[in-house]
């Protein structure tokens, strides 16, 4: 099959080890087989995926090879959706960058960050393009959204406090497009605008300890960059004037933050806790469920689940149809995560 007729692509990221695993002289588990897109977990259990990168793979590498394509596709239309899944400490916030750190690196820039100047520099080339050619530049109005899925709930993170006691309504329009109402937009007009704006949600994230990682999030964070152009529409022949119409193009590029995919009795929790780990797993559940339902061309005219819960029913714009979506399953090499990367395994399998 060819790589772009899928409408799910998935990629597993091999994390190296973290000095507390090397103390403790965890072993290694994970055998990524050389020039293949393969995986094995301890002696035979072997999947194959879109993409699989090992412990010494780069931020550069992981950007270039699954998330490049979707900024491109984006100034173009297309809505786009990448999604960070796995247990907590997996790295899903290091790969998407979302857990924004100023002091970070140029090298160790996470997904999101490298896709903001992507798309700022993509749109000024497309507009000198146009004025180095004598023709009307397009214009470009781009916006981002920071929200957070807790407990079934829609929280803003530009604006958490009013958060707290309001209900957001997921809507969705005539032609199929979604909006979460009431949500705050904040135009950007630069790439450091952008970033400021990922900085400030990511400060306002809510997270809440458990005995596995202080730091552990029970919440999906979805940071979202719409892409409004108008342009004068390209001519049906190359080879003619362009012609004097405008068309505005408009794309949807999420990037998801999912909530850690470990059953809850590893985390020990318990009461409110508990809860939120219960519509946690309603939503990493109906994911799995769109996903493998998208990619199933057997079935591609069925329904898809979108409504059975928050998280499918917010993306559902972004995930199929002529949208691009890619999943990145983060996993730890070390034996005792073994069965949950056994589990994350089996998940980003059915997703193919
Ligand atoms: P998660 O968001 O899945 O809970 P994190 O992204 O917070 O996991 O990663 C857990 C720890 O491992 C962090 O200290 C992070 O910096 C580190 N880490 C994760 N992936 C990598 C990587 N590819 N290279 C270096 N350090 C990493
Ligand atoms: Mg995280």
């Amino acid at each position: 099959m060819d790589d772009d007729d899928i409408s799910v692509r998935v990629g597993v990221r091999i994390r190296p080890q973290t000095p507390r695993e090397i103390i403790d002289m965890c072993h290694i588990c994970t055998t990524v087989t050389p020039g293949e897109p393969q995986v094995t977990l301890g002696s035979d259990k072997a999947f194959t995926y879109n993409h699989v990168f090992d412990m010494e793979s780069t931020q550069g590498e992981i950007y270039e090879n699954t998330v490049a394509s979707l900024v491109e596709s984006s100034l173009e239309g297309y809505n786009a959706t990448v999604l960070a899944y796995g247990q907590t400490g997996s790295g899903k916030t290091y790969t998407m960058g979302s857990g924004f750190d100023v002091d970070v690196k140029d090298e160790q820039k996470g997904i999101i960050p490298r896709a903001i100047h992507h798309l700022f520099d993509g749109i000024h080339s497309k507009i000198q393009k146009a004025q180095s050619a004598g023709t009307l530049p397009p214009e470009f109005k781009v916006s981002a959204q920071f929200m957070e899925l807790y407990n079934e709930e829609v929280i803003d993170l530009f604006n958490p406090s009013y958060s707290k006691d309001k209900v957001y309504k997921i809507h969705e329009d005539p032609y199929g497009g979604i909006q979460v109402k009431g949500v705050t937009f904040k135009t950007v007009v630069s790439a450091e605008e952008a970033l400021q704006c990922l900085r400030l949600g990511a400060l306002s994230r809510t997270t809440a300890s458990t005995q596995m990682n202080t730091q552990s999030s029970r919440s999906h964070a979805i940071f979202t960059l719409h892409i409004k152009q108008q342009r004068l529409a390209p001519s049906e022949d190359e080879t003619e004037e362009p012609s004097n119409e405008f068309e505005t193009l408009s794309a949807k590029f999420h990037f998801v933050d999912l909530a850690g995919s470990e059953r809850l009795k590893r985390t020990g929790a318990t009461g409110e806790r508990q809860k939120e780990g219960i519509s946690i797993n309603c939503g990493l559940l109906a994911l799995g469920n769109v996903i493998s339902a998208l990619g199933d061309k057997s079935k591609k005219a069925l329904h898809i689940p979108y409504r059975d819960s928050k998280l499918t029913r917010l993306l559902q714009d972004s995930l199929g149809g002529n949208s691009q979506t890619v999943m990145i399953a983060c996993v730890s090499p070390s034996d005792r995560d073994f069965m949950e990367t056994l589990n994350t395994l089996k998940y980003a399998n059915r997703a193919r």
